[in-house]
This record gives C-alpha cells, sequence and structure tokens, in this order.
C-alpha cells in the first residue's frame, strides 16, 4: 500500500509538471499570437485571383497582375493600382489561403469574434474559397479541423462547439439547418421564425436559429453539408448557379455545456456584388440582386466606419449587418477576402471590387507605411511568427507526454476500483502493491529519458540534488527513525507512507525488496522525477 501511493503520487507528479508545462507554453504562445495580429490589424483585406476557365480565353492580355500586397491593373493605356494587407495570384491553393486565416480562427480560442468573409462578382470563386470542393475543402471545414485539433490538443474538454448555418436571402433569414420550417410559427411579414435581437451590453443573439452541438469533425461537415444543400439558388446569365443570398455559418465556443460564450466565428459566403447592368436580371432575380447589392454596401459602410473608429457604426442598415455587428467592431478579427476574375471581359467589375477592398482598408491605405517602418514591422511578425512556431512544437511533444503518461494511471485506477469491495485491506494492499510495481515501471518505461522534451533534460545542477535527495533517503533507511510508516524525505522530495501492513515492510530492504518499487536509488527515473519538474514549475 505504501509503495502503491508512492507510486500514485511520482505518476501524479509527473502528469501535473508537464501539464503546468503545457499551459505555461500556451500562455506563451497565445501572447505571441495576439501580439501578431494586433500588428497586422484586426480588419484585414485580401485579394485572391481566380484561374482561367473552360471559357475564358487566357491568350488574352491579362490585365491584372499581382504582387505580394499589390494588385496592378493595366487598361486601355491607364494603369491602377490597389493595396491590399495579401494578394492571391491565380496559382495560389486553399492552403495558402487558410495558413493566412489560421491564426485568426485560433483567435477565437481568446476570446476573439471572428469574421471572415468571401467577396466579389459571382463566378470569382467566393463559395470556392469558403465551401471548397470535395478533394480540396475550403475554410469552413479547415477552420471547422482546427479548432476540433485545438480542444483536443489542448485538452479543453469542457470546451463545447456548436453551429448554426442562416441565410440572408431578400432581407429575410434562414435556417438552413433547421429539421423542418413551420409555417404557422413563422412571422407573416417576413416570412421567418427567426429573429435579431441586438443586447444593451453589444452582443447579438439570434432568436429561433437552430444552434446544433457538434462533438467531432465528421459530424460538423456532415451538418455543413446538409446547410449548403438548403441553400436557395437561382439562375442568372452570369453564372449558371449564381448565389442570389448571403451564407452565414456560426460556430460558438463556449465554456461546459451550454456554457459561458468565450467567441463566435462568421464565415460568410456572401452573395455576388456585380452591378445589376451586368446581369441582365429581371424580375425576382433582379430585386435579389438589389437587395443583395444594398447589404453590401451597408457592409462597406460599417467597416469603413469602424476602420475610422467613427462615433456611429450603422450596423442597423441590414439585416447582414445588424447580425455581424458584435463580431466586426472592437476586439473582433475580421478577414475580408476579395475575389476577382482575370478575364478582361470582367475588368470593370474587377475595379469595382478593388474599389470596394480599398474603401474597406481605408484608413491604412490613406497612409501608407514608410519603407523602412515597413521592414521593422516584418522583422517583428517574422520573430512572433517564429515564437508561436516553436512553441507548437514543443507542445505536440507535451501533449504525447502527457497522453503516455496518463493512459496507465486510468487503467491502474480502474484495476483498483474493480478490486477494492471483495478483499480484505490486507490482501487488497498486496495486490495494489504487486500491480503498482508493475504499472511503476511501466510509467518509466513510457516515461524514459529519451522521450522527454529536450529542455527537461537534468542540468548538472538538478543531477547534484537528486544525487543529495538519494543520499538523504538512503540516510534515512539506515538510520534507527527509518520507520516507513511515517516516511518524510528532505530536498525537493516529501513523500508520506503509511498503511496498516507496515511491519511487514519493515524487514525488507527497499532496496532490494522482491516487489522492486522505486523508493531508493535503484530506479533512478522515479526518483529523479520530482526535483526535475519541480525545476520547470518554478521557472514558469
Ligand atoms: P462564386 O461563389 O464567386 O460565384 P464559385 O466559387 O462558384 O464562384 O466559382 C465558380 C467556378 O470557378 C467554380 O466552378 C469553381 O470551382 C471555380 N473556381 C473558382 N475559384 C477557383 C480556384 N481558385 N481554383 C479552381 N477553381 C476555381
Ligand atoms: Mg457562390
Amino acid at each position: 500500500m505504501e509503495e502503491a501511493s508512492v507510486d500514485k503520487m511520482v505518476e501524479q507528479e509527473d502528469t501535473t509538471v508537464l501539464r503546468s508545462t503545457y499551459q505555461f507554453l500556451d500562455t506563451k504562445r497565445r501572447a505571441a499570437l495576439d501580439k501578431l495580429l494586433d500588428i497586422k490589424g484586426s480588419i484585414r483585406v485580401f485579394c485572391r485571383i481566380r484561374p482561367f476557365n473552360s471559357v475564358e480565353n487566357w491568350r488574352n492580355s491579362f490585365p491584372v497582375s499581382v504582387e505580394t500586397d499589390k494588385i496592378k491593373i493595366k487598361s486601355l493605356g491607364s494603369k491602377k493600382e490597389f493595396v491590399v494587407d495579401r494578394a492571391f495570384d491565380q496559382n495560389s491553393t486553399q492552403e495558402d489561403i487558410y495558413k493566412e486565416v489560421e491564426p485568426v480562427i485560433k483567435s477565437a480560442f481568446d476570446g476573439h469574434n471572428v469574421c471572415v468573409l468571401t467577396y466579389g462578382q459571382t463566378g470569382t470563386g467566393k463559395t470556392y474559397t469558403m465551401e471548397g470542393v470535395q478533394r480540396n475543402p475550403g475554410i469552413v471545414l479547415r477552420a471547422m479541423k482546427e479548432l476540433f485539433r485545438e480542444i483536443s490538443q489542448e485538452k479543453c474538454e469542457n470546451y463545447t462547439l456548436t453551429m448554426s448555418m442562416l441565410e440572408v436571402y431578400m432581407g429575410c433569414l434562414k435556417d438552413l439547418l433547421a429539421p423542418k420550417q413551420h409555417p404557422l410559427r413563422m412571422d407573416p411579414a417576413t416570412k421567418s421564425n427567426i429573429s435579431i435581437m441586438s443586447r444593451n451590453n453589444g452582443t447579438v443573439e439570434i432568436e429561433g436559429l437552430t444552434d446544433a452541438e457538434i462533438m467531432n469533425f465528421k459530424q460538423a461537415s456532415r451538418l455543413y453539408d446538409k446547410g449548403r444543400r438548403a441553400r436557395a439558388t437561382s439562375w442568372t446569365n452570369v453564372n449558371e448557379t449564381s448565389s442570389r443570398s448571403h451564407c452565414l455559418t456560426r460556430i460558438i465556443i463556449r465554456e461546459g455545456e451550454k456554457g459561458k460564450v468565450i467567441s463566435k466565428i462568421w464565415l460568410v459566403d456572401l452573395g455576388g456584388s456585380e452591378r445589376l447592368l451586368k446581369t441582365g436580371a429581371i424580375g425576382q432575380t433582379l430585386d435579389e440582386g438589389k437587395s443583395i447589392n444594398l447589404s453590401l454596401s451597408a457592409l462597406g459602410d460599417v467597416i469603413a466606419a469602424l476602420k475610422q473608429r467613427k462615433h456611429h457604426v450603422p450596423y442597423r442598415n441590414s439585416k447582414l449587418t445588424q447580425i455581424l455587428s458584435d463580431s466586426l467592431g472592437e476586439g473582433s478579427r475580421v478577414v475580408m477576402v476579395v475575389h476577382t476574375s482575370p478575364s478582361e471581359d470582367d475588368l470593370l467589375e474587377t475595379i469595382c471590387t478593388l474599389t470596394f477592398a480599398k474603401r474597406v482598408r481605408s484608413i491604412e491605405s490613406n497612409r501608407e507605411l514608410s519603407e523602412e517602418t515597413k521592414k521593422i514591422r516584418q522583422k517583428r511578425i517574422a520573430e512572433l511568427g517564429h515564437i508561436i512556431e516553436e512553441a507548437e512544437k514543443e507542445l505536440q511533444i507535451l501533449k504525447m507526454q502527457i497522453e503516455k503518461a496518463e493512459s496507465p494511471i486510468t487503467e491502474k485506477n480502474q484495476a483498483q476500483f474493480a478490486d477494492v469491495s471483495p478483499r480484505s485491506p490486507l490482501v487488497l494492499e498486496q495486490v495494489e502493491f504487486t500491480e503498482s510495481s508493475q504499472n511503476t515501471k511501466q510509467i518509466l518505461k513510457t516515461l524514459g529519458p529519451k522521450t522527454k522534451p529536450r529542455f527537461m533534460a537534468p542540468t548538472a545542477s538538478s543531477q547534484q540534488r537528486q544525487s543529495a535527495a538519494g543520499e538523504s533517503i538512503k540516510n534515512l533507511k539506515n538510520s534507527k527513525y527509518g520507520n516507513k510508516r511515517n516516511m518524510n524525505f528532505s530536498g525537493s522530495q516529501s513523500l508520506s507512507v503509511t498503511g496498516p501492513f507496515t511491519s511487514n515492510l519493515k524487514s525488507r530492504s527497499v532496496d532490494q525488496g522482491p516487489r522492486g518499487v522505486s523508493l531508493s536509488s535503484n530506479i533512478p527515473a522515479v526518483r529523479n522525477s520530482l526535483p526535475r519538474h519541480r525545476r520547470r514549475i518554478s521557472a514558469c
């Protein structure tokens, strides 16, 4: 019993220290991420150019050229230049885009509301970037995968994710995940049973919207498919499956089941921004187009007002901006990916799209940074990126360590609980003792020095402390006070062993006992683990 409890303490100490180290590194990583996003700006605009499609004539002169943060347009002898936060050319991949969006998604765990929007003329790849295709998923599925990965990696088992999908169509809201619409419960004026409630504290609630808990990535992607299928489409002569509505996917991170909201992530595939003249739309499709244009210009007004830190932000001018109002403003992280076509035929639309982008990032473009400032900024971004990358690598290793260290403990606890009732205390203690010595060996094997992270290797001074602790254990054992009924170890170890069968132990040397458990110098890894880990905690 006594040695079993020593084992248990050692094991628990191991995982506690690993967990503390994990927490420390994770805090460091998050702080660096926060700084990085602050430097980059809380509202960022990217531009992606779609590759030529099968009907476009790529032999025509290509009017759009791309630099890292610039789009240049040449047309009829004149040149226009648009500055964005990041430009993606025709060869850019879904990974390239997600890589830039990823830090923003991760910042949701730090309590920032996130909003990622795709904007552009119909047929320029908004849905491709947001949804992707089966072989090459877009931002939504990649973000979901990331969120589940973060939750499992951080062992935040008490975080829950819920998902909603909403379509804003001609000013009406449609719940894309609703099991079925209840016509009687719908508001006859808006044909919807969903309403937007803005609270005094600035948060927004969408009443009546399905908010489904998602337990894993597979379930989440099935639900997302369901929502996508429910999205309304109609035909115009711009694109045969043109999206005539805005599609919004919301993920809420909560602490505990239905508990406190940590943050919201909105992933928004906006309706096509083309001017109505170009579509040749009539009737309902014309009305759809007008409605989309109104809400897009309202969105532009809101973002421009936020960027200029205006006192009044006109959220109320459209349903879209009302819904997003708590995820666009202060404390939120916003990314807008504007999309353009490479074709000369779409040049005017491309210019309109880039003018919108310029307006959205108006403050930055009004006062462009000097080359020197840009260099310093880039250097700082690279440094922070490096810190984040290193911390992520270490966290990965620690996660494996924690998993390895914890699995034998769980097995052992289960075995002990299964054995408790039928045995007399004496028999129970003997069985425990034997089992725990096997388990300890197993832990020692898993936690062997080779598997420990680099920074947890003992230094020369910690080795000295360990051998001093070993010495004091030996002295104690040899002294006449070496009674195992109440043992206290000096130095950085403090172990207390009690139990009714200690007389049995008294006659047995701890070094030589057949049960072979680890109070003395025979098994150094257990003896060493406590001082080494304590050192790490104090370093944190
Ligand atoms: P939008 O949503 O803006 O109307 P879509 O996403 O539907 O446009 O894209 C129109 C077509 O172009 C689709 O067939 C899509 O697969 C293709 N497409 C768009 N962007 C890309 C890209 N970057 N790479 C490959 N195909 C693309
Ligand atoms: Mg689309």
